[in-house]
């Protein structure tokens, strides 16, 4: 495929994504993330493929999306209003440009395998948590500091399912991080390996997955979600999606901005707040 920053190859059933923007520790940009989305639905619709394997080049495997806006075309970002972002564009935008990508890889019926080296921040965790299974090396740590910025998390806002309630939201009102063995612990993660063995691990596991019967696999896949999905996780990621937009419209309302700062906030308590 034609991407700057994806590549995708299949090889015996195997598909493995790349996000190879090593130089930015694999930020996101909305191009970058319809590249991904292009490469996932390749995955889906080539007969060939039978397992997707998800990985990034380089120390980290995402520092989350890229608030520089990393270069992309403008036409990719939210519609804004007289200059100004409005809370229905940036919702639609975000619904768009975020959410569905996610629930999209999370629900592929193919199985997919993520491998995670390093930090995974933020909407880092939006590019491993919709695959089946997670392998992280040794050296990887997970963490969504947005609190930091006012806001409760990220848009797929899966923490609770995933870290469990309690260390959620240890991780979420301190802005910490965790390392790939308590991960582990939460079950968040698989298997943690040592960094060296993670591209072999992974692949080893995506082959056994490969040999396996599609539709077997396929039917395990759809009782699974479906379980969880009936334990309230979907119905949940899409209530959490509107709590993360009350924080983005706090700032929009209040600086302009999409995310509220401290700063922010001394001067809304200072009474510098726009009304
Ligand atoms: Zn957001």
């Amino acid at each position: 495929m034609d991407s700057e920053f994806v590549r995708y190859d299949v090889n015996d059933g195997v598909a493995v994504i790349t996000l190879d923007r090593p130089q930015a520790a694999n930020a996101q940009t909305p191009q970058v993330l319809k590249d991904l989305n292009a490469a996932w639905d390749a995955s889906d619709t080539d007969r060939d493929v039978r397992v997707v394997v998800f990985r990034s080049e380089g120390k980290h495997f995402s520092a989350g999306h890229d608030m520089t806006g990393g270069g992309s075309d403008p036409a990719l970002g939210p519609k804004r209003i007289d200059g100004q972002l409005t809370v229905d564009t940036y919702y639609d935008w975000e619904e768009r440009g975020y959410l569905h990508y996610a629930r999209r890889w999370r629900d592929l019926v193919k199985p997919s395998v993520a491998a995670v080296q390093g930090k995974c921040i933020a909407a880092g965790l939006m590019l491993c948590w919709p695959c089946d299974l997670i392998i992280a090396a040794d050296n990887a740590q997970f963490s969504d500091p947005v609190g930091l910025m006012g806001m409760p998390g990220i848009e797929f806002f899966a923490h609770p399912w995933e870290f469990g309630p309690r260390r959620a939201k240890q991780i979420l009102f301190t802005a910490s991080s965790i390392t790939a063995e308590e991960a582990r612990e939460c079950g968040m993660v698989n298997e943690v390996v040592p960094l060296d063995h993670l591209a072999a691990r992974t692949m080893e596991i995506a082959t056994k997955i490969a040999s396996m019967d599609p539709w077997g696999v396929r039917l395990a896949k759809r009782a699974i979600n479906g379980a969880v999905d009936a334990m309230g996780f979907s119905n949940s990621i899409a209530a959490n999606f509107d709590i993360h937009h009350l924080g983005h419209a706090r700032a929009i309302a209040h600086t302009g901005g999409v995310t509220s700062v401290m700063a922010d906030l001394a001067a809304m308590k200072a009474g510098n707040r726009k009304e």
